[in-house]
């Protein structure tokens, strides 16, 4: 590995393409020491290790005694120093909290360095100034952001269960938004772009969805599903996919009007014990072919099915591919899969960073170096076979961590 171009990579200023982060005040509330930054996605590893549910959660929760929780936390954590999870907090620890190595003679002295900095501007200073971070595209799914440079992305949600949880209250939210009675299909899609002119209004760049495989579903579905919510009754899965899959189709018509961006979950599912092949990028291509003017985020590379997202961002003009989480999820595939993206998909429909992360600004820097570390590797890959050169690698990685993200968002500013 050439270090003067991993150098290079690692430097670069970058825009963070997918995040949750919540407003500061949240993490501020909180204990936060070694253990509890493994809370997110590590603790999947954690289980996945063999950890129970019991034992989970008692080492993370910052009440009770430190040497205790690391005596159990440790034989898991030993199996899971490796992945990817782990190595993004690993990361945070080394770089941000000075902590070469996590073991019996270091776990007292970070988790007190990490209750030290866990004061007011930890965004700013772990992601902006450490982490050369110049925006945010942040899915917290409220306008109010936690810093001046995120961009809110907002949830395109309907009446599944997924969210809203309650398809009541987001008909009546709805309504006061738009302040006219949602009846109908028509009148809930009314209100849905009234929703959509106040979004413009409050910075809003993106909408996120889902890819679910969404069943055909018809006008007289809608109208049916929302009588059923208006007569205080609850919808089945299937009349709830139905409806929203009809919603979905027609809001979609209106999102030229704003020029936000759609950002779609495709692939893995956070957690154990779950089928993680609900979201499938193949899901997208009816939408993608129906709405040739929206720009379509693809996320995760739809991991671990990378090839049908890579083959989808070549044959469709509207899909751009999001490679956040993916260095985490698998940092060998991250890898590996820039040399086929390079030389199969347009340069400027990458974004190759998103932290990923709600209340861990710390973590989602520790991931985005990862993810600058993967990109540089498979980069100089390239290199080393001769298909690239170092300065057609330093053009590639700075459309891909930065100026690709304002082509993909163009409200993004
Ligand atoms: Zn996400």
């Amino acid at each position: 590995m050439n270090k003067e171009f991993l150098d290079y990579v690692t430097h670069l200023p970058a825009v963070d393409a997918h995040e949750h982060l919540r407003l500061e005040e949240v993490r501020l509330k909180k204990k936060p020491d070694a253990i509890w930054l493994f809370h997110q996605y590590a603790n999947a590893d954690l289980r996945s290790a063999g950890m129970s549910e019991a034992t989970l959660a008692e080492v993370m929760d910052t009440a009770r005694p430190l040497d205790l929780r690391w005596k159990k936390f440790k034989p898991f954590f030993e199996r899971i120093r490796h992945t990817g999870y782990s190595m993004a907090v690993l990361y945070a620890l080394r770089d941000l909290y000075g902590c070469e190595r996590l073991e019996d003679g270091t776990i007292r002295s970070v988790s007190e360095r990490i209750l030290a900095e866990n004061k007011p501007g930890m965004i700013d200073r772990f992601l902006r100034q450490k982490g050369r971070i110049t925006h945010i595209l942040n899915a917290n799914y409220q306008t109010e952001q936690p810093t001046p440079y995120c961009s809110a992305v907002m949830p395109f949600f309907f009446l599944t269960a997924t969210l809203p949880h309650n398809p009541a209250a987001w008909v009546k939210e709805l309504e006061t938004v738009s302040g006219a009675p949602v009846t109908d299909a028509a009148s809930c899609v009314e209100a849905i772009v009234a929703l959509f002119r106040r979004y413009a209004a409050q910075r809003v760049v993106a909408l996120k969805m889902i890819s679910f495989a969404w069943p055909a579903g018809s006008r007289s579905d809608a109208d049916a599903a929302l009588r059923k919510i208006r007569e205080g009754k609850s919808l089945s899965r299937d009349e709830a996919f139905l409806s929203s899959s009809f919603l979905m189709a027609e809001s979609l018509k209106r999102v030229p009007e704003f020029g936000f961006t759609v950002v779609a979950h495709c692939g893995y599912s956070s957690g154990v014990n779950y089928p993680f092949d609900g979201a499938n990028v193949r899901n997208m291509w009816p939408l993608m072919q129906a709405n040739p003017e929206v720009r379509f985020d693809l996320l995760h590379l739809n991991y671990p099915w990378v090839d049908e997202a890579i083959a989808t961002a070549k044959a469709y003009t509207n899909a751009h591919l999001n490679l956040a989480w993916l260095p985490i999820l698998n940092p060998a595939v991250a890898e590996r899969v820039v040399a086929e993206i390079v030389h199969c998909v347009p340069a400027n429909k990458v974004l190759a960073l998103g932290g990923d992360y709600w209340e861990l600004p710390d973590v989602a820097y520790g991931h985005l170096l990862l993810g600058r570390e993967t990109l540089a590797r498979g980069l100089d890959r390239c290199v080393e076979a001769g298909t690239l050169t170092y300065s057609e690698a330093r053009r590639v990685a700075e459309m891909w961590l930065s100026e690709n993200a304002f082509e993909t968002y163009p409200l993004l500013k």
